[in-house]
């Protein structure tokens, strides 16, 4: 019955998308003699974590957790943050049994919580749906283990691996697309499950993106729209300064004009001078003040020199690559500058998944393990024997 009610338990994490982060997506079922007692998710806006909602949640419905089974997709904390450990409070509630999907991914703590659990005499057992529990805080991992936010590079390429016709073939008039409706879409689901989207000047030139989360689904904190723009070349009627709003942020040079910024920030946007080296800005200062900022998870929607950028720099750590089936052929626009391609991408990705999307083919996967990856000594990420 393990995985009947832990399966229950990943679906209420699930569905916390957009409500949790900074923190991890956590749900938990409390269940006694095949009888479920209580089941809830952790929402950071209401505080609890989702060990103490359900413990509330049985106890409001009349029920006694002593000797029951708590099912938790998360190891739980050990730690004093905004609640006290809900190890602790396991503890005290007298449960006999505790099963959990995935260990911390945090090193400095995985296996506290376990240990507790254990030394209380309470049953534990680890591991049951893992894979499962660890896709759903990839995000949240990578940035605990990298202090960096997550990147997930995004492209919409055409079957030969190329992301848009030659400049001088674009029309101006009209947004230019290769995917189809459905893996658009899928974008906005993206979006919707990422902390911020980054961009580039290139990208806000050619198309005037508004790059927003358009799902309609509640979220905590607005998408984050983050754009590299060393020069400052964005207009003040671009659509993603209008309408005006808080969530939009650029990256400049130290040089870039002041004017400019001072524009910029009257639009409501935040302006951050960051370092250049050689052609670009540099994109570990991005990602720290990023980190800083509690952004856990990066959509990276750019065009071939962000794209370079990152992958040369080995700052990517998930790829979602949608192929629609048009050929753009010789002198189309290349998916990243100075880098061999998608398909030597694809080739550096665990376990590929490749799904039909309509009529394209989405192929995704991760790039690294944030699991088995250290604080302050990350396992070499694969794109770096390319
Ligand atoms: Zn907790």
């Amino acid at each position: 019955m393990d995985p009947s009610f832990m399966q229950l338990a990943l679906d209420l994490a699930r569905a916390t998308v957009g409500l949790t982060s900074p923190n991890p997506q956590v749900g938990c079922v409390l269940v006694r003699d095949g009888q479920v007692l209580g089941a809830g998710a952790h929402l950071y806006d209401q505080v609890d974590h989702a060990e103490i909602v359900t413990l509330k949640q049985a106890r409001a419905a009349g029920y006694d957790p002593r000797d029951a089974t708590a099912y938790v997709t998360l190891e739980p904390c050990s730690h004093h943050g905004r609640t006290g450990p809900c190890a602790d409070a396991l503890v005290a509630a007298g449960i006999a049994r505790c099963v959990v999907a995935t260990s911390d991914p945090n090193p400095a703590v995985s296996g506290r919580g376990l240990a507790r659990l254990r030394a209380a005499g309470i049953d534990v057992r680890v591991g049951v749906l893992e894979a499962e529990a660890r896709e759903i805080n990839f995000a949240f991992a990578c940035s605990i283990t990298l202090e960096r936010p997550c990147v997930t590079i995004k492209a919409a390429l055409s079957v030969d691996g190329l992301l848009a016709p030659p400049p001088a073939q674009r029309l101006h008039t009209a947004p230019f697309f290769l995917t189809g409706l459905e893996s658009r879409a899928e974008v906005q689901q993206l979006r919707h499950a990422c902390d911020a989207v980054l961009s580039g000047i290139g990208t806000v030139l050619a198309d005037d993106p508004q790059l927003t989360d358009r799902t309609g689904l509640p979220r905590r904190r607005p998408l984050m729209r983050v754009i590299l723009d060393s020069s400052l070349r964005t207009a003040r009627t671009s659509r993603l300064l209008n309408p005006s709003n808080q969530d939009v942020w650029f990256f400049c040079s130290a040089e870039a004009s002041l004017d400019r910024a001072t524009s910029l920030e009257n639009a409501g946007a935040m302006v951050t001078r960051v370092a250049s080296h050689g052609a670009g800005l540099d994109l570990h200062a991005i990602l720290a003040h990023l980190h800083q900022a509690s952004i856990r998870s990066v959509l990276l929607e750019a065009g071939s020199e962000l794209n370079g950028a990152f992958l040369r720099q080995h700052l990517v750590d998930r790829a979602i690559l949608y192929y629609a089936e048009a050929e753009l052929g010789s002198g189309a626009v290349p998916f990243a500058r100075d880098y061999p391609g998608p398909f030597a991408l694809e080739q550096s990705i665990k376990d590929v998944q490749k799904r039909q999307v309509g009529a394209d083919v989405c192929v995704s996967g991760l790039l690294r393990d944030p699991w088995t990856t250290s604080t302050g000594n990350p396992t070499p990420n694969p794109l770096a024997i390319i």
